[in-house]
């Protein structure tokens, strides 16, 4: 087994001047502090509420580190740069809390015409979307409650069904992959329903559609034997994309003010024996199922790679995609794409105040677990060391 590939920093930093990787420890070092995410956070909240001169400075630190640029044309250079080392690219419009069908179409929209200005780049073989960056945020929640809609709510959910509609059958049409997210547990039976009814339509002839899947959620195994069972014998195929789960600790918040049970698993270990075992699902029901493996976690990517061998499968196999986040674990992505698996970067973009929720997230997951940031940091350092030898 080509085991210990993630540790060449060669290939994974390449892309990265020496500047680059004293900006990314510089960042990860204040990142995996909680205490100055909190202060950091907070601050910039209250800078961008006063309009004081904030995102000058995040378009220079943090922004630059996880995002492509405010559009399309300032992301070109990194798409065709990581391209030349076989990294795919999936962009990311960023828009969250948008609370109007005006803007909801809107982003519908931005949706298509990215599909259609990727349709012809083959090193951007996806696209992705936010449920509720097309539709509202309560809205998800009552209908994932089941709660009756009047008339006026009916016709917005009428709204969201064909945005969805559109974007996937959009997708087909253009023969690009769809990623759809998944977000709080609240919202999320809207999403699945959808999502499978997006499956049943357009993934007949390809795998175009895909749900995503949060194994932090101890009933996610149950969920994918249910739909597995019960549509064994369907035309359409299922597209998943697994991933832990970015919402941790707001949905322990939201339960225990909710006062039911919490959703997420009691431990980290749970979490990753349920993200196996899905991965195990996952290669019991190939004929079925394509997947994509979001992670930073070294040994689930190991583990993924391990059963392909098993399973007779070649590196280069369509039915399986990786995937990380623009900014994080180059050492995974860069060294995957140079074994022929593909793989994929998230690459968000977007005007700087749109990314502020995401970028929060994404310093606020750093200083949550430990471990993956100071993997982040001793990669950096390792390289950098690397370089003066
Ligand atoms: C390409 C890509 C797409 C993504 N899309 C989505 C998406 O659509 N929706 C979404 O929610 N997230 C998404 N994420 C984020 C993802 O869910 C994780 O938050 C992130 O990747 C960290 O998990 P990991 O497997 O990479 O790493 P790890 O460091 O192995 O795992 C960290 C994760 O483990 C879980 N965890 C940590 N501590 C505990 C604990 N005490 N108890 C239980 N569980 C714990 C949490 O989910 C935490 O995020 C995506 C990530 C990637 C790379």
């Amino acid at each position: 087994m080509d085991n210990k590939i993630f540790d060449d920093t060669q290939i994974a930093f390449k892309m990265k001047k020496n500047f680059h990787l004293y900006n990314a420890i510089f960042l990860f070092n204040i990142i995996t502090r909680k205490i100055l995410v909190t202060v950091f956070t907070n601050l910039t909240l209250v800078m961008l509420k006063l309009n004081l001169p904030i995102k000058w400075i995040l378009k220079r630190t943090i922004y630059k580190h996880f995002c492509g640029g405010v559009d399309l044309v300032e992301c070109k250079e990194i798409i065709n740069e990581m391209y030349t080392m076989n990294v795919h690219s999936i962009l990311d419009y960023s828009v969250e809390g948008q609370k109007n069908e005006l803007s909801f179409d809107k982003s519908c929209k931005k949706k298509i015409d990215i599909i259609d200005s990727v349709s012809k780049n083959k090193a951007i073989p996806f696209a992705v979307f936010k449920p509720t960056s097309i539709g509202r945020y309560d809205l998800f929640k009552m209908v994932s409650n089941q709660n009756q809609l009047n008339k006026t709510e009916n016709d917005e959910w009428l709204n969201v069904v064909e945005r969805f509609h559109k974007i996937c059958k959009h997708a087909m049409k253009m023969n690009i992959k769809i990623l759809i997210d998944a977000e709080e547990y609240e919202v999320q039976k809207a999403i699945d329903d959808l999502s499978l009814e997006m499956m049943i339509n357009y993934n007949i002839n390809d795998v175009i559609v895909y749900n995503t899947i949060q194994l932090y959620r101890w009933d996610r195994l149950d969920y994918l034997k249910k739909i597995l069972k019960k549509y064994s014998a369907s035309e359409f195929n299922f597209g998943f994309k697994l991933v832990r789960g970015a919402y941790m600790e707001k949905e322990r918040l939201m339960a225990k003010k909710g006062k039911y049970k919490s959703p997420i698993c009691s431990t980290k270990n749970d979490t990753d024996k349920n993200f196996d075992n899905a991965v195990e699902l996952m290669f019991d029901n190939l004929k079925k199922i394509d997947f994509f493996v979001a992670t930073h976690n070294e040994n689930s990517n190991y583990k993924v790679m391990k059963l392909m061998k098993k399973n007779g499968l070649q590196n280069s196999t369509n039915k399986i995609w990786f995937g990380q986040l623009y900014g994080m674990s180059d050492n995974i992505t860069f060294n995957l794409a140079k074994n022929g698996y593909n793989v994929a970067k998230i690459l968000p973009f977007g005007p700087v105040e749109n990314l502020v929720p995401y970028l929060i997230r994404r310093a606020q997951e750093n200083s949550s677990f430990e471990g993956q940031s100071s993997r982040e940091l001793s990669l950096l350092r390792k390289e950098l060391l690397r370089r003066k030898a």
